[in-house]
Formats: C-alpha cells, structure tokens, sequence
C-alpha cells in the first residue's frame, strides 16, 4: 500500500495550512480522488439515468465547496442540498448549467426573494409548499424551478398520493418549471425489505399522473437493488463518501477520508494507576501512553474505544474518551519510536468510518458528519483508496 501522503500533490498547500497543520490536535484529510473514482462508479452503474451528488450538511461533513467542484469535473451536473441556506452558499460555486435542488423545500412562512431563488429549486414536500411556490411563478410571471417529492411511504415529508392525484389534476403546477418528481426509499439498505418493491410501485402509479416529467428515486443502497429502480435519475450521497451502501457486503466504494490525531504527551504510568475521568482504566502493569489531541468535541464519538495505529501497530484507547483528547497504550512501542508531535491514525484504509460506526453503535453517516465541524480539515487528489469487487456488481441489462 503506497503511503498517504495528503499534501504531495495539492497545489493548494501554502506555509499557511502548513503551520495550521502542525498546530492542529486532529486532521481529516478528505481524497477528492477516491470521491471522485466513487462518483464515477455510481455514474457508470446508474446510466443511462443521471446520477446526482447529493452535498447536503456541507457534504456529509467533507465540504460541498470542494466536492462539488470536483463532482462537476467527472460530468455531474445535479445537486442536492437539504437547506435553502446550503443552497445559496453553493450556487456561487456551480456553472449555470448545473441544477441545484433544496430537498427540505421551501423553509415555511419565509417569503424567497427572487434574486435568492435564482437557479435554485426547492423540493415541493406538500401541497401548501406547491401552492406557494406556484403562486410566487405567477407572480413573478414566469414558471419558477421546482421538484416534487411524492411520499410513497417513508412518511417523512413528501406530498401523500391522494393530494398528490388532486394537485396533478388542478393544473396548478403548470405553473411551474417541473423538472423532476422524486421519491426517497424507506429501506433500501435491505434489498429484501419488502418495502422496496412496494415504494416502487406507488411511485410507478405516482409519475402516471406526471407524464414527461423524469423521475429519480433511489440513493446510495437504491441504486444496487435493480435496474428497475433507476428511473431516469439517482441520488447518491453516502457512497460518494466511502460509506458502504451494501451493508453486510463488500464495500465497492474507496475510502476517503483519513483522520490522524497528533501526540501531545508521553507518560509512564504505574501499575494501579487510574487513567483518565472516573478512573475508568487502571493500569494492571507498568505502562507507557501517548496522550492525542483529538477528542469527542472534535467529532469523535465517546463511546468508541477502539484504536489508533502508529507504523502498522494497534494503540488501543485506554480509559474515557474526552473533549479534547484521548490516551493511547504504547507500552510495546520502543521508547523512542513515537513522542510529542507524532501523528497516529484513527481512521484510514484499514479502519474505516463503517468500522467506527459499528463500534460506536452508529452509522457511518453520523460519523462524518460529527466529523466535520472542529478538525483541520485537508484535501488530496490521489484518489489511492482501492475499489475492491467492482467488478462483480453490474446491472443485468
Ligand atoms: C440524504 C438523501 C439522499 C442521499 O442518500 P444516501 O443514502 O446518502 O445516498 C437522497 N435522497 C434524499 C431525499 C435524502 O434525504
């Protein structure tokens, strides 16, 4: 496996970040690459429907103003943000042609000035929303842009089928620019969910009273349940992001991110000593640990006591997980094989967010979005994360 080297290629590292580098307690280094090689395999498996980027909550935690710019290379032109706010802090950084839809709609009561809405279009969740949105194109005399989203039983949000028949049949979204009426699948991660096929057809009957306008229904796990799921656009997020769409299966995608957490102290500990809040770790014997700066305020949940990894060894975590750091056991490390400055790695190749997640009793979308708030964050391009069983996954045609 050919070393990490996060800043090699990155022609975007100045002394600058170089110093904030070393002065930051934890890094997340995010491979553009391996978001882009992930990208290409949704495309690649979703075609001829368009594959979308999902980039909601600052793109799972990685930064929408980087991804997307790095989606927009490999050919995406549609995105998916959940807040009005993330759209508008987007839609400066994407060509004109680039379709940008809002899929928590119109925020209520607000009135959407119509310079804010330029090139942005809400999702339309219920009939009110379509309502409103449609009496602001009249208004406006022109047919603004905008998604329906059909509930077809995640009972989230959505437009429920009997408003949905009663809204196709007043005329009322003629209005409007309808570009895409969408749905969101309830279990799609348990492809023998019988909810699947079930959704499916409710949203077959759906686009009937919709005709001409495209439909896009699956996600991540959507896409691997069968060509019929398709329609004529997905959505992808989570796998864009390493997180495996086919839980208790392979991981097809490649990991994209690193976090490493630097070494702040080394102790010697005695044996019977207690380590850490509520001394939840008492030495057995003579120790040695590493004290790192990286914390449950940076994201890291307090729950996961596993490890971190110094030059292929394991250093477990001993005792509490804190704000701001966590104890490493080094005791089998020689004694000048780590010290003050070093970087450890919690999460890279080998352990991955789906790991953690599973240690923590989560999901790896949790992980990296808690992930992303207080960590200096980096990029790469090396896209090095392996894609592993590629091959075996394809759509009978
Ligand atoms: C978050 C979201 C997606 C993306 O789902 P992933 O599982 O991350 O691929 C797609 N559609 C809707 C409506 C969503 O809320």
């Amino acid at each position: 496996m050919p070393p990490f080297s996060p800043s090699s290629r990155n022609p975007e590292t100045s002394i600058v970040s170089a110093q904030a580098e070393r002065q930051a307690g934890a890094i997340l280094t995010v491979d553009l690459g391996a978001v882009r090689a992930n990208y290409r395999l949704m495309r690649d498996l979703s075609a001829p429907a368009d594959c979308a980027a999902v980039v909601k909550a600052d793109a799972y935690g990685l930064g929408a103003a980087r991804i997307a710019p790095a989606l927009m290379q490999e050919g995406c032109r549609t995105f998916f943000v959940a807040h009005w706010a993330e759209a508008l802090a987007l839609r400066p950084l994407l060509p004109a042609e680039a379709a940008l839809f809002v899929l928590n709609g119109l925020p209520p009561g607000t009135e959407i000035q119509a310079a804010g809405a330029e090139g942005i279009a809400p999702v339309l969740n219920s009939r009110a929303q379509a309502e409103g949105w449609a009496a602001a194109a009249q208004a406006r005399g022109r047919a603004l842009p905008a998604a329906l989203h059909a509930d077809t039983g995640l009972f989230r949000l959505g437009v429920p089928a009997g408003d949905l028949r009663e809204l196709a049949a007043s005329g009322l979204l003629r209005r409007l620019d309808l570009r895409l009426l969408i749905s969101h699948l309830a279990c799609a991660d348990e492809p023998d969910h019988p909810a699947n096929a079930a959704q499916l057809s409710a949203f077959r009957a759906a686009r009937k009273w919709f005709p001409g306008v495209p439909g896009s229904l699956a996600n991540s796990s959507g896409i691997f349940l069968g060509a019929e799921f398709l329609s004529d656009g997905v959505r992808a997020g989570a796998a864009l992001y390493g997180i495996n769409p086919l839980p208790n299966r392979p991981n097809p995608m490649r990991p994209a991110v690193r976090l490493q957490a630097r070494v702040m102290q080394i102790r010697d500990v005695a044996a019977g000593s207690g380590i850490g809040y509520g001394h939840d770790f008492i030495a057995p014997v003579p120790m040695r640990t590493a004290t790192v700066g990286l914390g449950y305020g940076d994201g890291w949940p307090r729950r996961a006591r596993t490890a971190a990894w110094f030059e292929g060894a394991r250093l477990p975590i001993v005792g509490r997980v804190s704000m701001d750091s966590i104890v490493l056991d080094t005791s089998h490390l020689s004694r000048d094989a780590i010290g003050p400055g070093a970087l450890v790695e919690f999460l890279g190749l080998s352990h991955t967010v789906d790991d953690l997640a599973a240690a923590a009793g989560t999901i790896g979308y949790e992980i990296l979005t808690s992930l992303g708030g207080r960590p200096f964050r980096q990029y790469t391009d090396e896209g090095y994360g392996f894609s592993r069983e590629v091959a075996a996954i394809q759509h009978k045609s």
